[in-house]
């Protein structure tokens, strides 16, 4: 079943202020996809997630599961499976009792219940947990329970707020792993919401990238990564993040400072150039000359920043394969790949190369 949510809006208004948390948000989330919803803290991604839920009513706008407008449905008969970053386990209870707590409500034969609960704790890898409380879980384990308990009831959809963000970076990876299996296993459409761009990229079909509750790109992963629609999105992706520099288009050339590093259709202007890390080339040929300040081996590449000659203010941050031989406070020359350069326009931010 896919979710559509039509000029989707929400604004938090008191008598002094007034939030728009959600901006008209136009947004298919396909049938048995994985959606991230991405986005900076503050950005409405909890808003709109529990705006689908059911939890909160929208200041305006539609939300529908498949062709049923499910916009004033309670959050009851949604059938959703909601996980929350902190868990939420009833303390006093078993990871059993945990898990079947939703269906006890359902009026489920006995022997289906157990059945059910069996079957959902082996899918998320805690079959041998059922007996233990909470607390003698570590975060992942109860993670998992959480993500057992939600799927328990055999939603429609899943969504998950931020599940990942309590846990190690170690447990953090083998979790969203596990995520992206249950959700391919069990075919069920998923929002999955965070701000860690890394955790969205590897987890989802396609991610939707918001900003101040509007939607600014949605697309797979490595597409919005590689054709980003403005500044701010191509500076949320990617780590390390993209070098900004400000330049100019002149007589058909691009150029950063009064380097000329590429070519250009546009206008003579005043732009900003972005410059993803693996964009550059050392050569002896390149026409950016630069300071090599600090060289770092990470496995196969080295991730190099370097400051121009006459500014340290322009730094440049880049990784090249660890072939490449660069030593500290040495000069070198880079050139720019056209591929991986993106000018946008310097007061709206939008692409325009
Ligand atoms: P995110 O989950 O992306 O961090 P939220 O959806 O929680 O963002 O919040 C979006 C915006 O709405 C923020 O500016 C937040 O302060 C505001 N907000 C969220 N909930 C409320 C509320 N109950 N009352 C007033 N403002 C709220
Ligand atoms: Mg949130």
């Amino acid at each position: 079943m896919d979710i559509r949510l039509v000029n989707l809006t929400k604004i938090f208004a008191d008598k002094t202020s007034e939030v728009r948390a959600v901006d008209n948000l136009d947004i298919v989330i396909p049938s048995g996809k994985l959606i991230g919803l991405l986005g900076p803290s503050g950005c409405g991604k909890s808003t709109t997630l529990y705006m689908i839920a059911g939890l909160l009513e929208p200041t305006s706008g539609q939300i529908f599961f498949g062709e049923e407008d499910v916009t004033s449905l309670s959050a009851e008969k949604r059938g959703i499976g909601l996980v929350f970053q902190n868990y939420a386990l009833y303390p006093h209870m078993t990871v059993k009792q945990n898990i079947m707590f939703p269906l006890q409500n359902m009026h489920l034969p006995k022997a289906e219940i157990l059945e059910r609960t069996q079957k959902y704790a082996k899918l998320v890898g805690i079959e041998d947990l059922l007996d233990r409380k909470p607390k003698q879980l570590s975060g992942g384990q109860q993670q998992r329970v959480a993500i057992a308990r939600a799927l328990v009831k055999e939603p429609k959809v899943l969504l998950l707020d931020e599940p990942l963000s309590n846990l190690d970076a170690r447990l953090r990876l083998q979790t969203r792993e596990e995520i992206k299996r249950i959700q391919r296993r069990t075919g069920i459409t998923t929002i999955f919401v965070t701000h860690d761009q890394e955790e969205a990229m590897s987890i989802s079909d396609e991610i939707v990238v918001m900003k101040t509750g509007v939607e600014q790109q949605r697309g797979k992963p490595q597409d919005v990564y590689e054709n980003p629609v403005n500044q701010f999105v191509a500076k949320f992706l990617g780590t390390p993040p993209i070098n900004i520099f400000t330049g100019k288009i002149e007589n058909g050339g691009l150029y950063i400072g009064e380097e000329k590093i590429g070519e250009s259709s546009l206008d003579d202007q005043e732009v900003t150039i972005g410059v993803r890390p693996e964009g550059f080339i050392v050569s002896d040929e390149g026409p950016l000359k630069v300071v090599i300040k600090h060289v770092e081996h990470i496995g196969r590449d080295i991730s190099v920043v370097a400051t121009h000659p006459n500014s340290e203010k322009e730094t440049f941050r880049f990784i090249v394969e660890s072939e490449i031989k660069l030593e500290e406070e040495s000069e070198a020359h880079l050139a720019i790949k056209p591929a991986k350069c993106y000018v946008f326009d310097k007061i709206t931010e939008e692409r325009v190369q």
